[in-house]
């Protein structure tokens, strides 16, 4: 049998009348629809030039027909290309000319401003996908035949290639093999239990890991089926909740359910299984969700270049604040930054991971795939954090947010947790700005409950009781929100940017 994504869902799905999508608006479709329409779509590819071994661009806004066109790059040895439906034409530039894709799909309001672009980087084709799924690839697709010759493929062939988010200079495409995508998604249908009777609520967007691998491929691997939204809306999911065994979602999705007056144990008596990931869940947003809900969520750890790394067990204790153990088959470590000399329980460090779910490398990038691995196979995840006495992960931030003052270290996660315990407080994040004197100031954006009693001198003469003095903040400022992009995740680069200046003037 052929390695690939497609070969792995097909076999995996001999009942073709089995349900696999329903959107809110009715529309559905079988397994059976599922395969004839990538085969309609693979012809497609065909008919435009796409041959194997060619990347397939794509900036759309969600809809079925992105899922399609995955599974028909897969079955055309095409590799599958998806691009945040935030980037701008002057960003696509960048990607167009770094991947260099034989196809472009996008949305028709974009198109006229991307073919000459396109067609300067001898891209073949550029054809439209809408919100929706209607555009001038759908309509190609409908002419084509549903049964397709699949191309055979190797553990080892790329199955797509993923820009990662890339908060410091460009970004980087990960390629990921037919064998990253396939071993983790049977991972997780092993370890979080999916069988055909699941229905997912599937809110995440279809450009990032999460929506377009974790959630989809587990679900189709598993037999199971999605209830597929254009995007994250709090009554649309309770509305939908009723039909639904499980979800997958970003801290924030939790944390907005948890607003909603419809979020009940009643409503939710039914659900099997909630995950989180992406970003960290506040321990605080998980013990509320618990008691209002009587669900321990499941937070899991992963990124673009490794899929999922760890996971709270699905019988045991699902530790608030923690990712849980590391996969079957993968392994982790935590190690020294400086000296990659392995570190003990409890003591923070690098995460560094190997697995056949961790990515071939970075697209036409040597020297970057060649830095973010060790000689013996493992990749430097640029995570910081440690293992606890139980196995347990426990992630401290990202390397490039750790705080250098006057010589020391400071783990801006250490000072988050002292804030967000306070009364009164929402959440914070902690970040270094540039500082005459230190180097580096510590400085904590906090944002507060309505009507807190506590302002920024309270928070920082707080802390002068419970950190050391060279973690205090030198300025506590409150916001009314903090950055976040899609994914949920606190910009902090956004924050360095916006406030890089305030020490400049002391
Ligand atoms: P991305 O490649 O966009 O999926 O981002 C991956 C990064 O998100 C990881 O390297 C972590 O920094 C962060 N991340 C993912 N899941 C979690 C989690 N459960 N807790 C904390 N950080 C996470």
């Amino acid at each position: 049998m052929s390695a690939s994504l497609f070969a792995f869902v097909r076999d995996r799905n001999p009942d073709l009348s089995r349900p696999f999508l329903e959107t809110p608006d009715g529309r559905k479709m079988s397994y059976g629809e599922l395969f004839m329409a990538s085969a309609r779509f693979a012809n497609a590819l065909r008919a435009l030039g796409v041959d194997v071994g060619d990347r397939v661009a794509v900036q759309a806004e969600k809809s079925p027909e992105v899922i399609i066109l995955l599974l028909a790059c897969a079955r055309a040895g095409a590799i599958f290309l998806p691009l945040n439906t935030a980037y701008t034409t002057a960003e696509l530039e960048y990607f167009i000319g770094d991947a260099e894709p034989a196809l472009f799909v996008c949305d028709a309001s974009i198109r006229e401003a991307i073919a000459p672009i396109a067609a300067a980087r001898g891209v073949k084709a550029v054809e439209t996908l809408n919100a929706g799924g209607a555009g001038t690839l759908t309509d190609l697709a409908a002419k084509q035949d549903d049964t397709f010759d699949d191309v055979g493929c190797a553990p080892g062939d790329l199955a797509a290639i993923l820009y990662t988010s890339g908060t410091t200079g460009r970004s980087k495409g990960a390629m990921l093999t037919h064998e990253n995508l396939v071993s983790n998604a049977l991972t997780l249908v092993d370890y979080w239990r999916f069988t055909k009777d699941d229905v997912l609520l599937h809110a995440l967007p279809t450009f990032h890991t999460h929506g377009l691998f974790v959630a989809t491929n587990t679900l189709l691997m598993a037999g199971g089926s999605l209830l597929f939204t254009a995007k994250f809306d709090a009554d649309e999911i309770m509305r939908l909740m009723p039909r639904a065994t499980s979800m997958m979602g970003v801290p924030t999705f939790y944390v907005r359910l948890l607003q909603h007056p419809g979020l009940t144990r009643e409503a939710t008596r039914h659900m099997r299984l909630f995950v989180s990931g992406s970003a960290p869940l506040l321990a605080e947003t998980h013990r509320a969700f618990s008691e209002k809900t009587g669900h321990a969520i499941l937070e899991r750890y992963g990124m673009t270049e490794t899929n999922m790394n760890t996971s709270n067990p699905y019988d045991g204790a699902r530790v608030p604040g923690t990712v849980g153990f590391p996969l079957p088959d993968v392994d982790l470590r935590v190690v020294d930054p400086e000296t990659g000399a392995p570190l003990g329980v409890d003591e923070i460090g690098m995460i560094e991971v190997r697995g056949p779910n961790v990515f071939k490398g970075y697209w036409r990038n040597p020297g970057k795939t060649a830095a973010e691995f060790r000689a013996d196979g493992f990749f430097i995840t640029g995570d910081l954090g440690k293992v606890d006495p139980d196995g347990y992960v426990h992630i401290v931030g990202r390397g490039k947010d750790l705080i250098i003052t006057g010589g020391y270290n400071v783990y801006p996660k250490e000072v988050e947790t002292e804030i967000d315990g306070m009364d009164g407080v929402v959440e914070s994040a902690v970040f270094g700005l540039p500082h005459p004197d230190f180097g580096e100031g510590v400085t904590a954006a906090v944002v507060l409950q309505k009507g807190a009693a506590i302002d920024e001198k309270a928070i920082a003469s707080a802390l002068e009781h419970r950190l050391a003095r060279f973690k205090q903040p030198k300025r506590v400022m409150v916001l009314p929100e903090l950055p976040r992009n899609t994914m949920g995740k606190v910009q902090k680069n956004v924050l360095r940017d916006t406030y890089k200046d305030i020490y400049a003037k002391d």
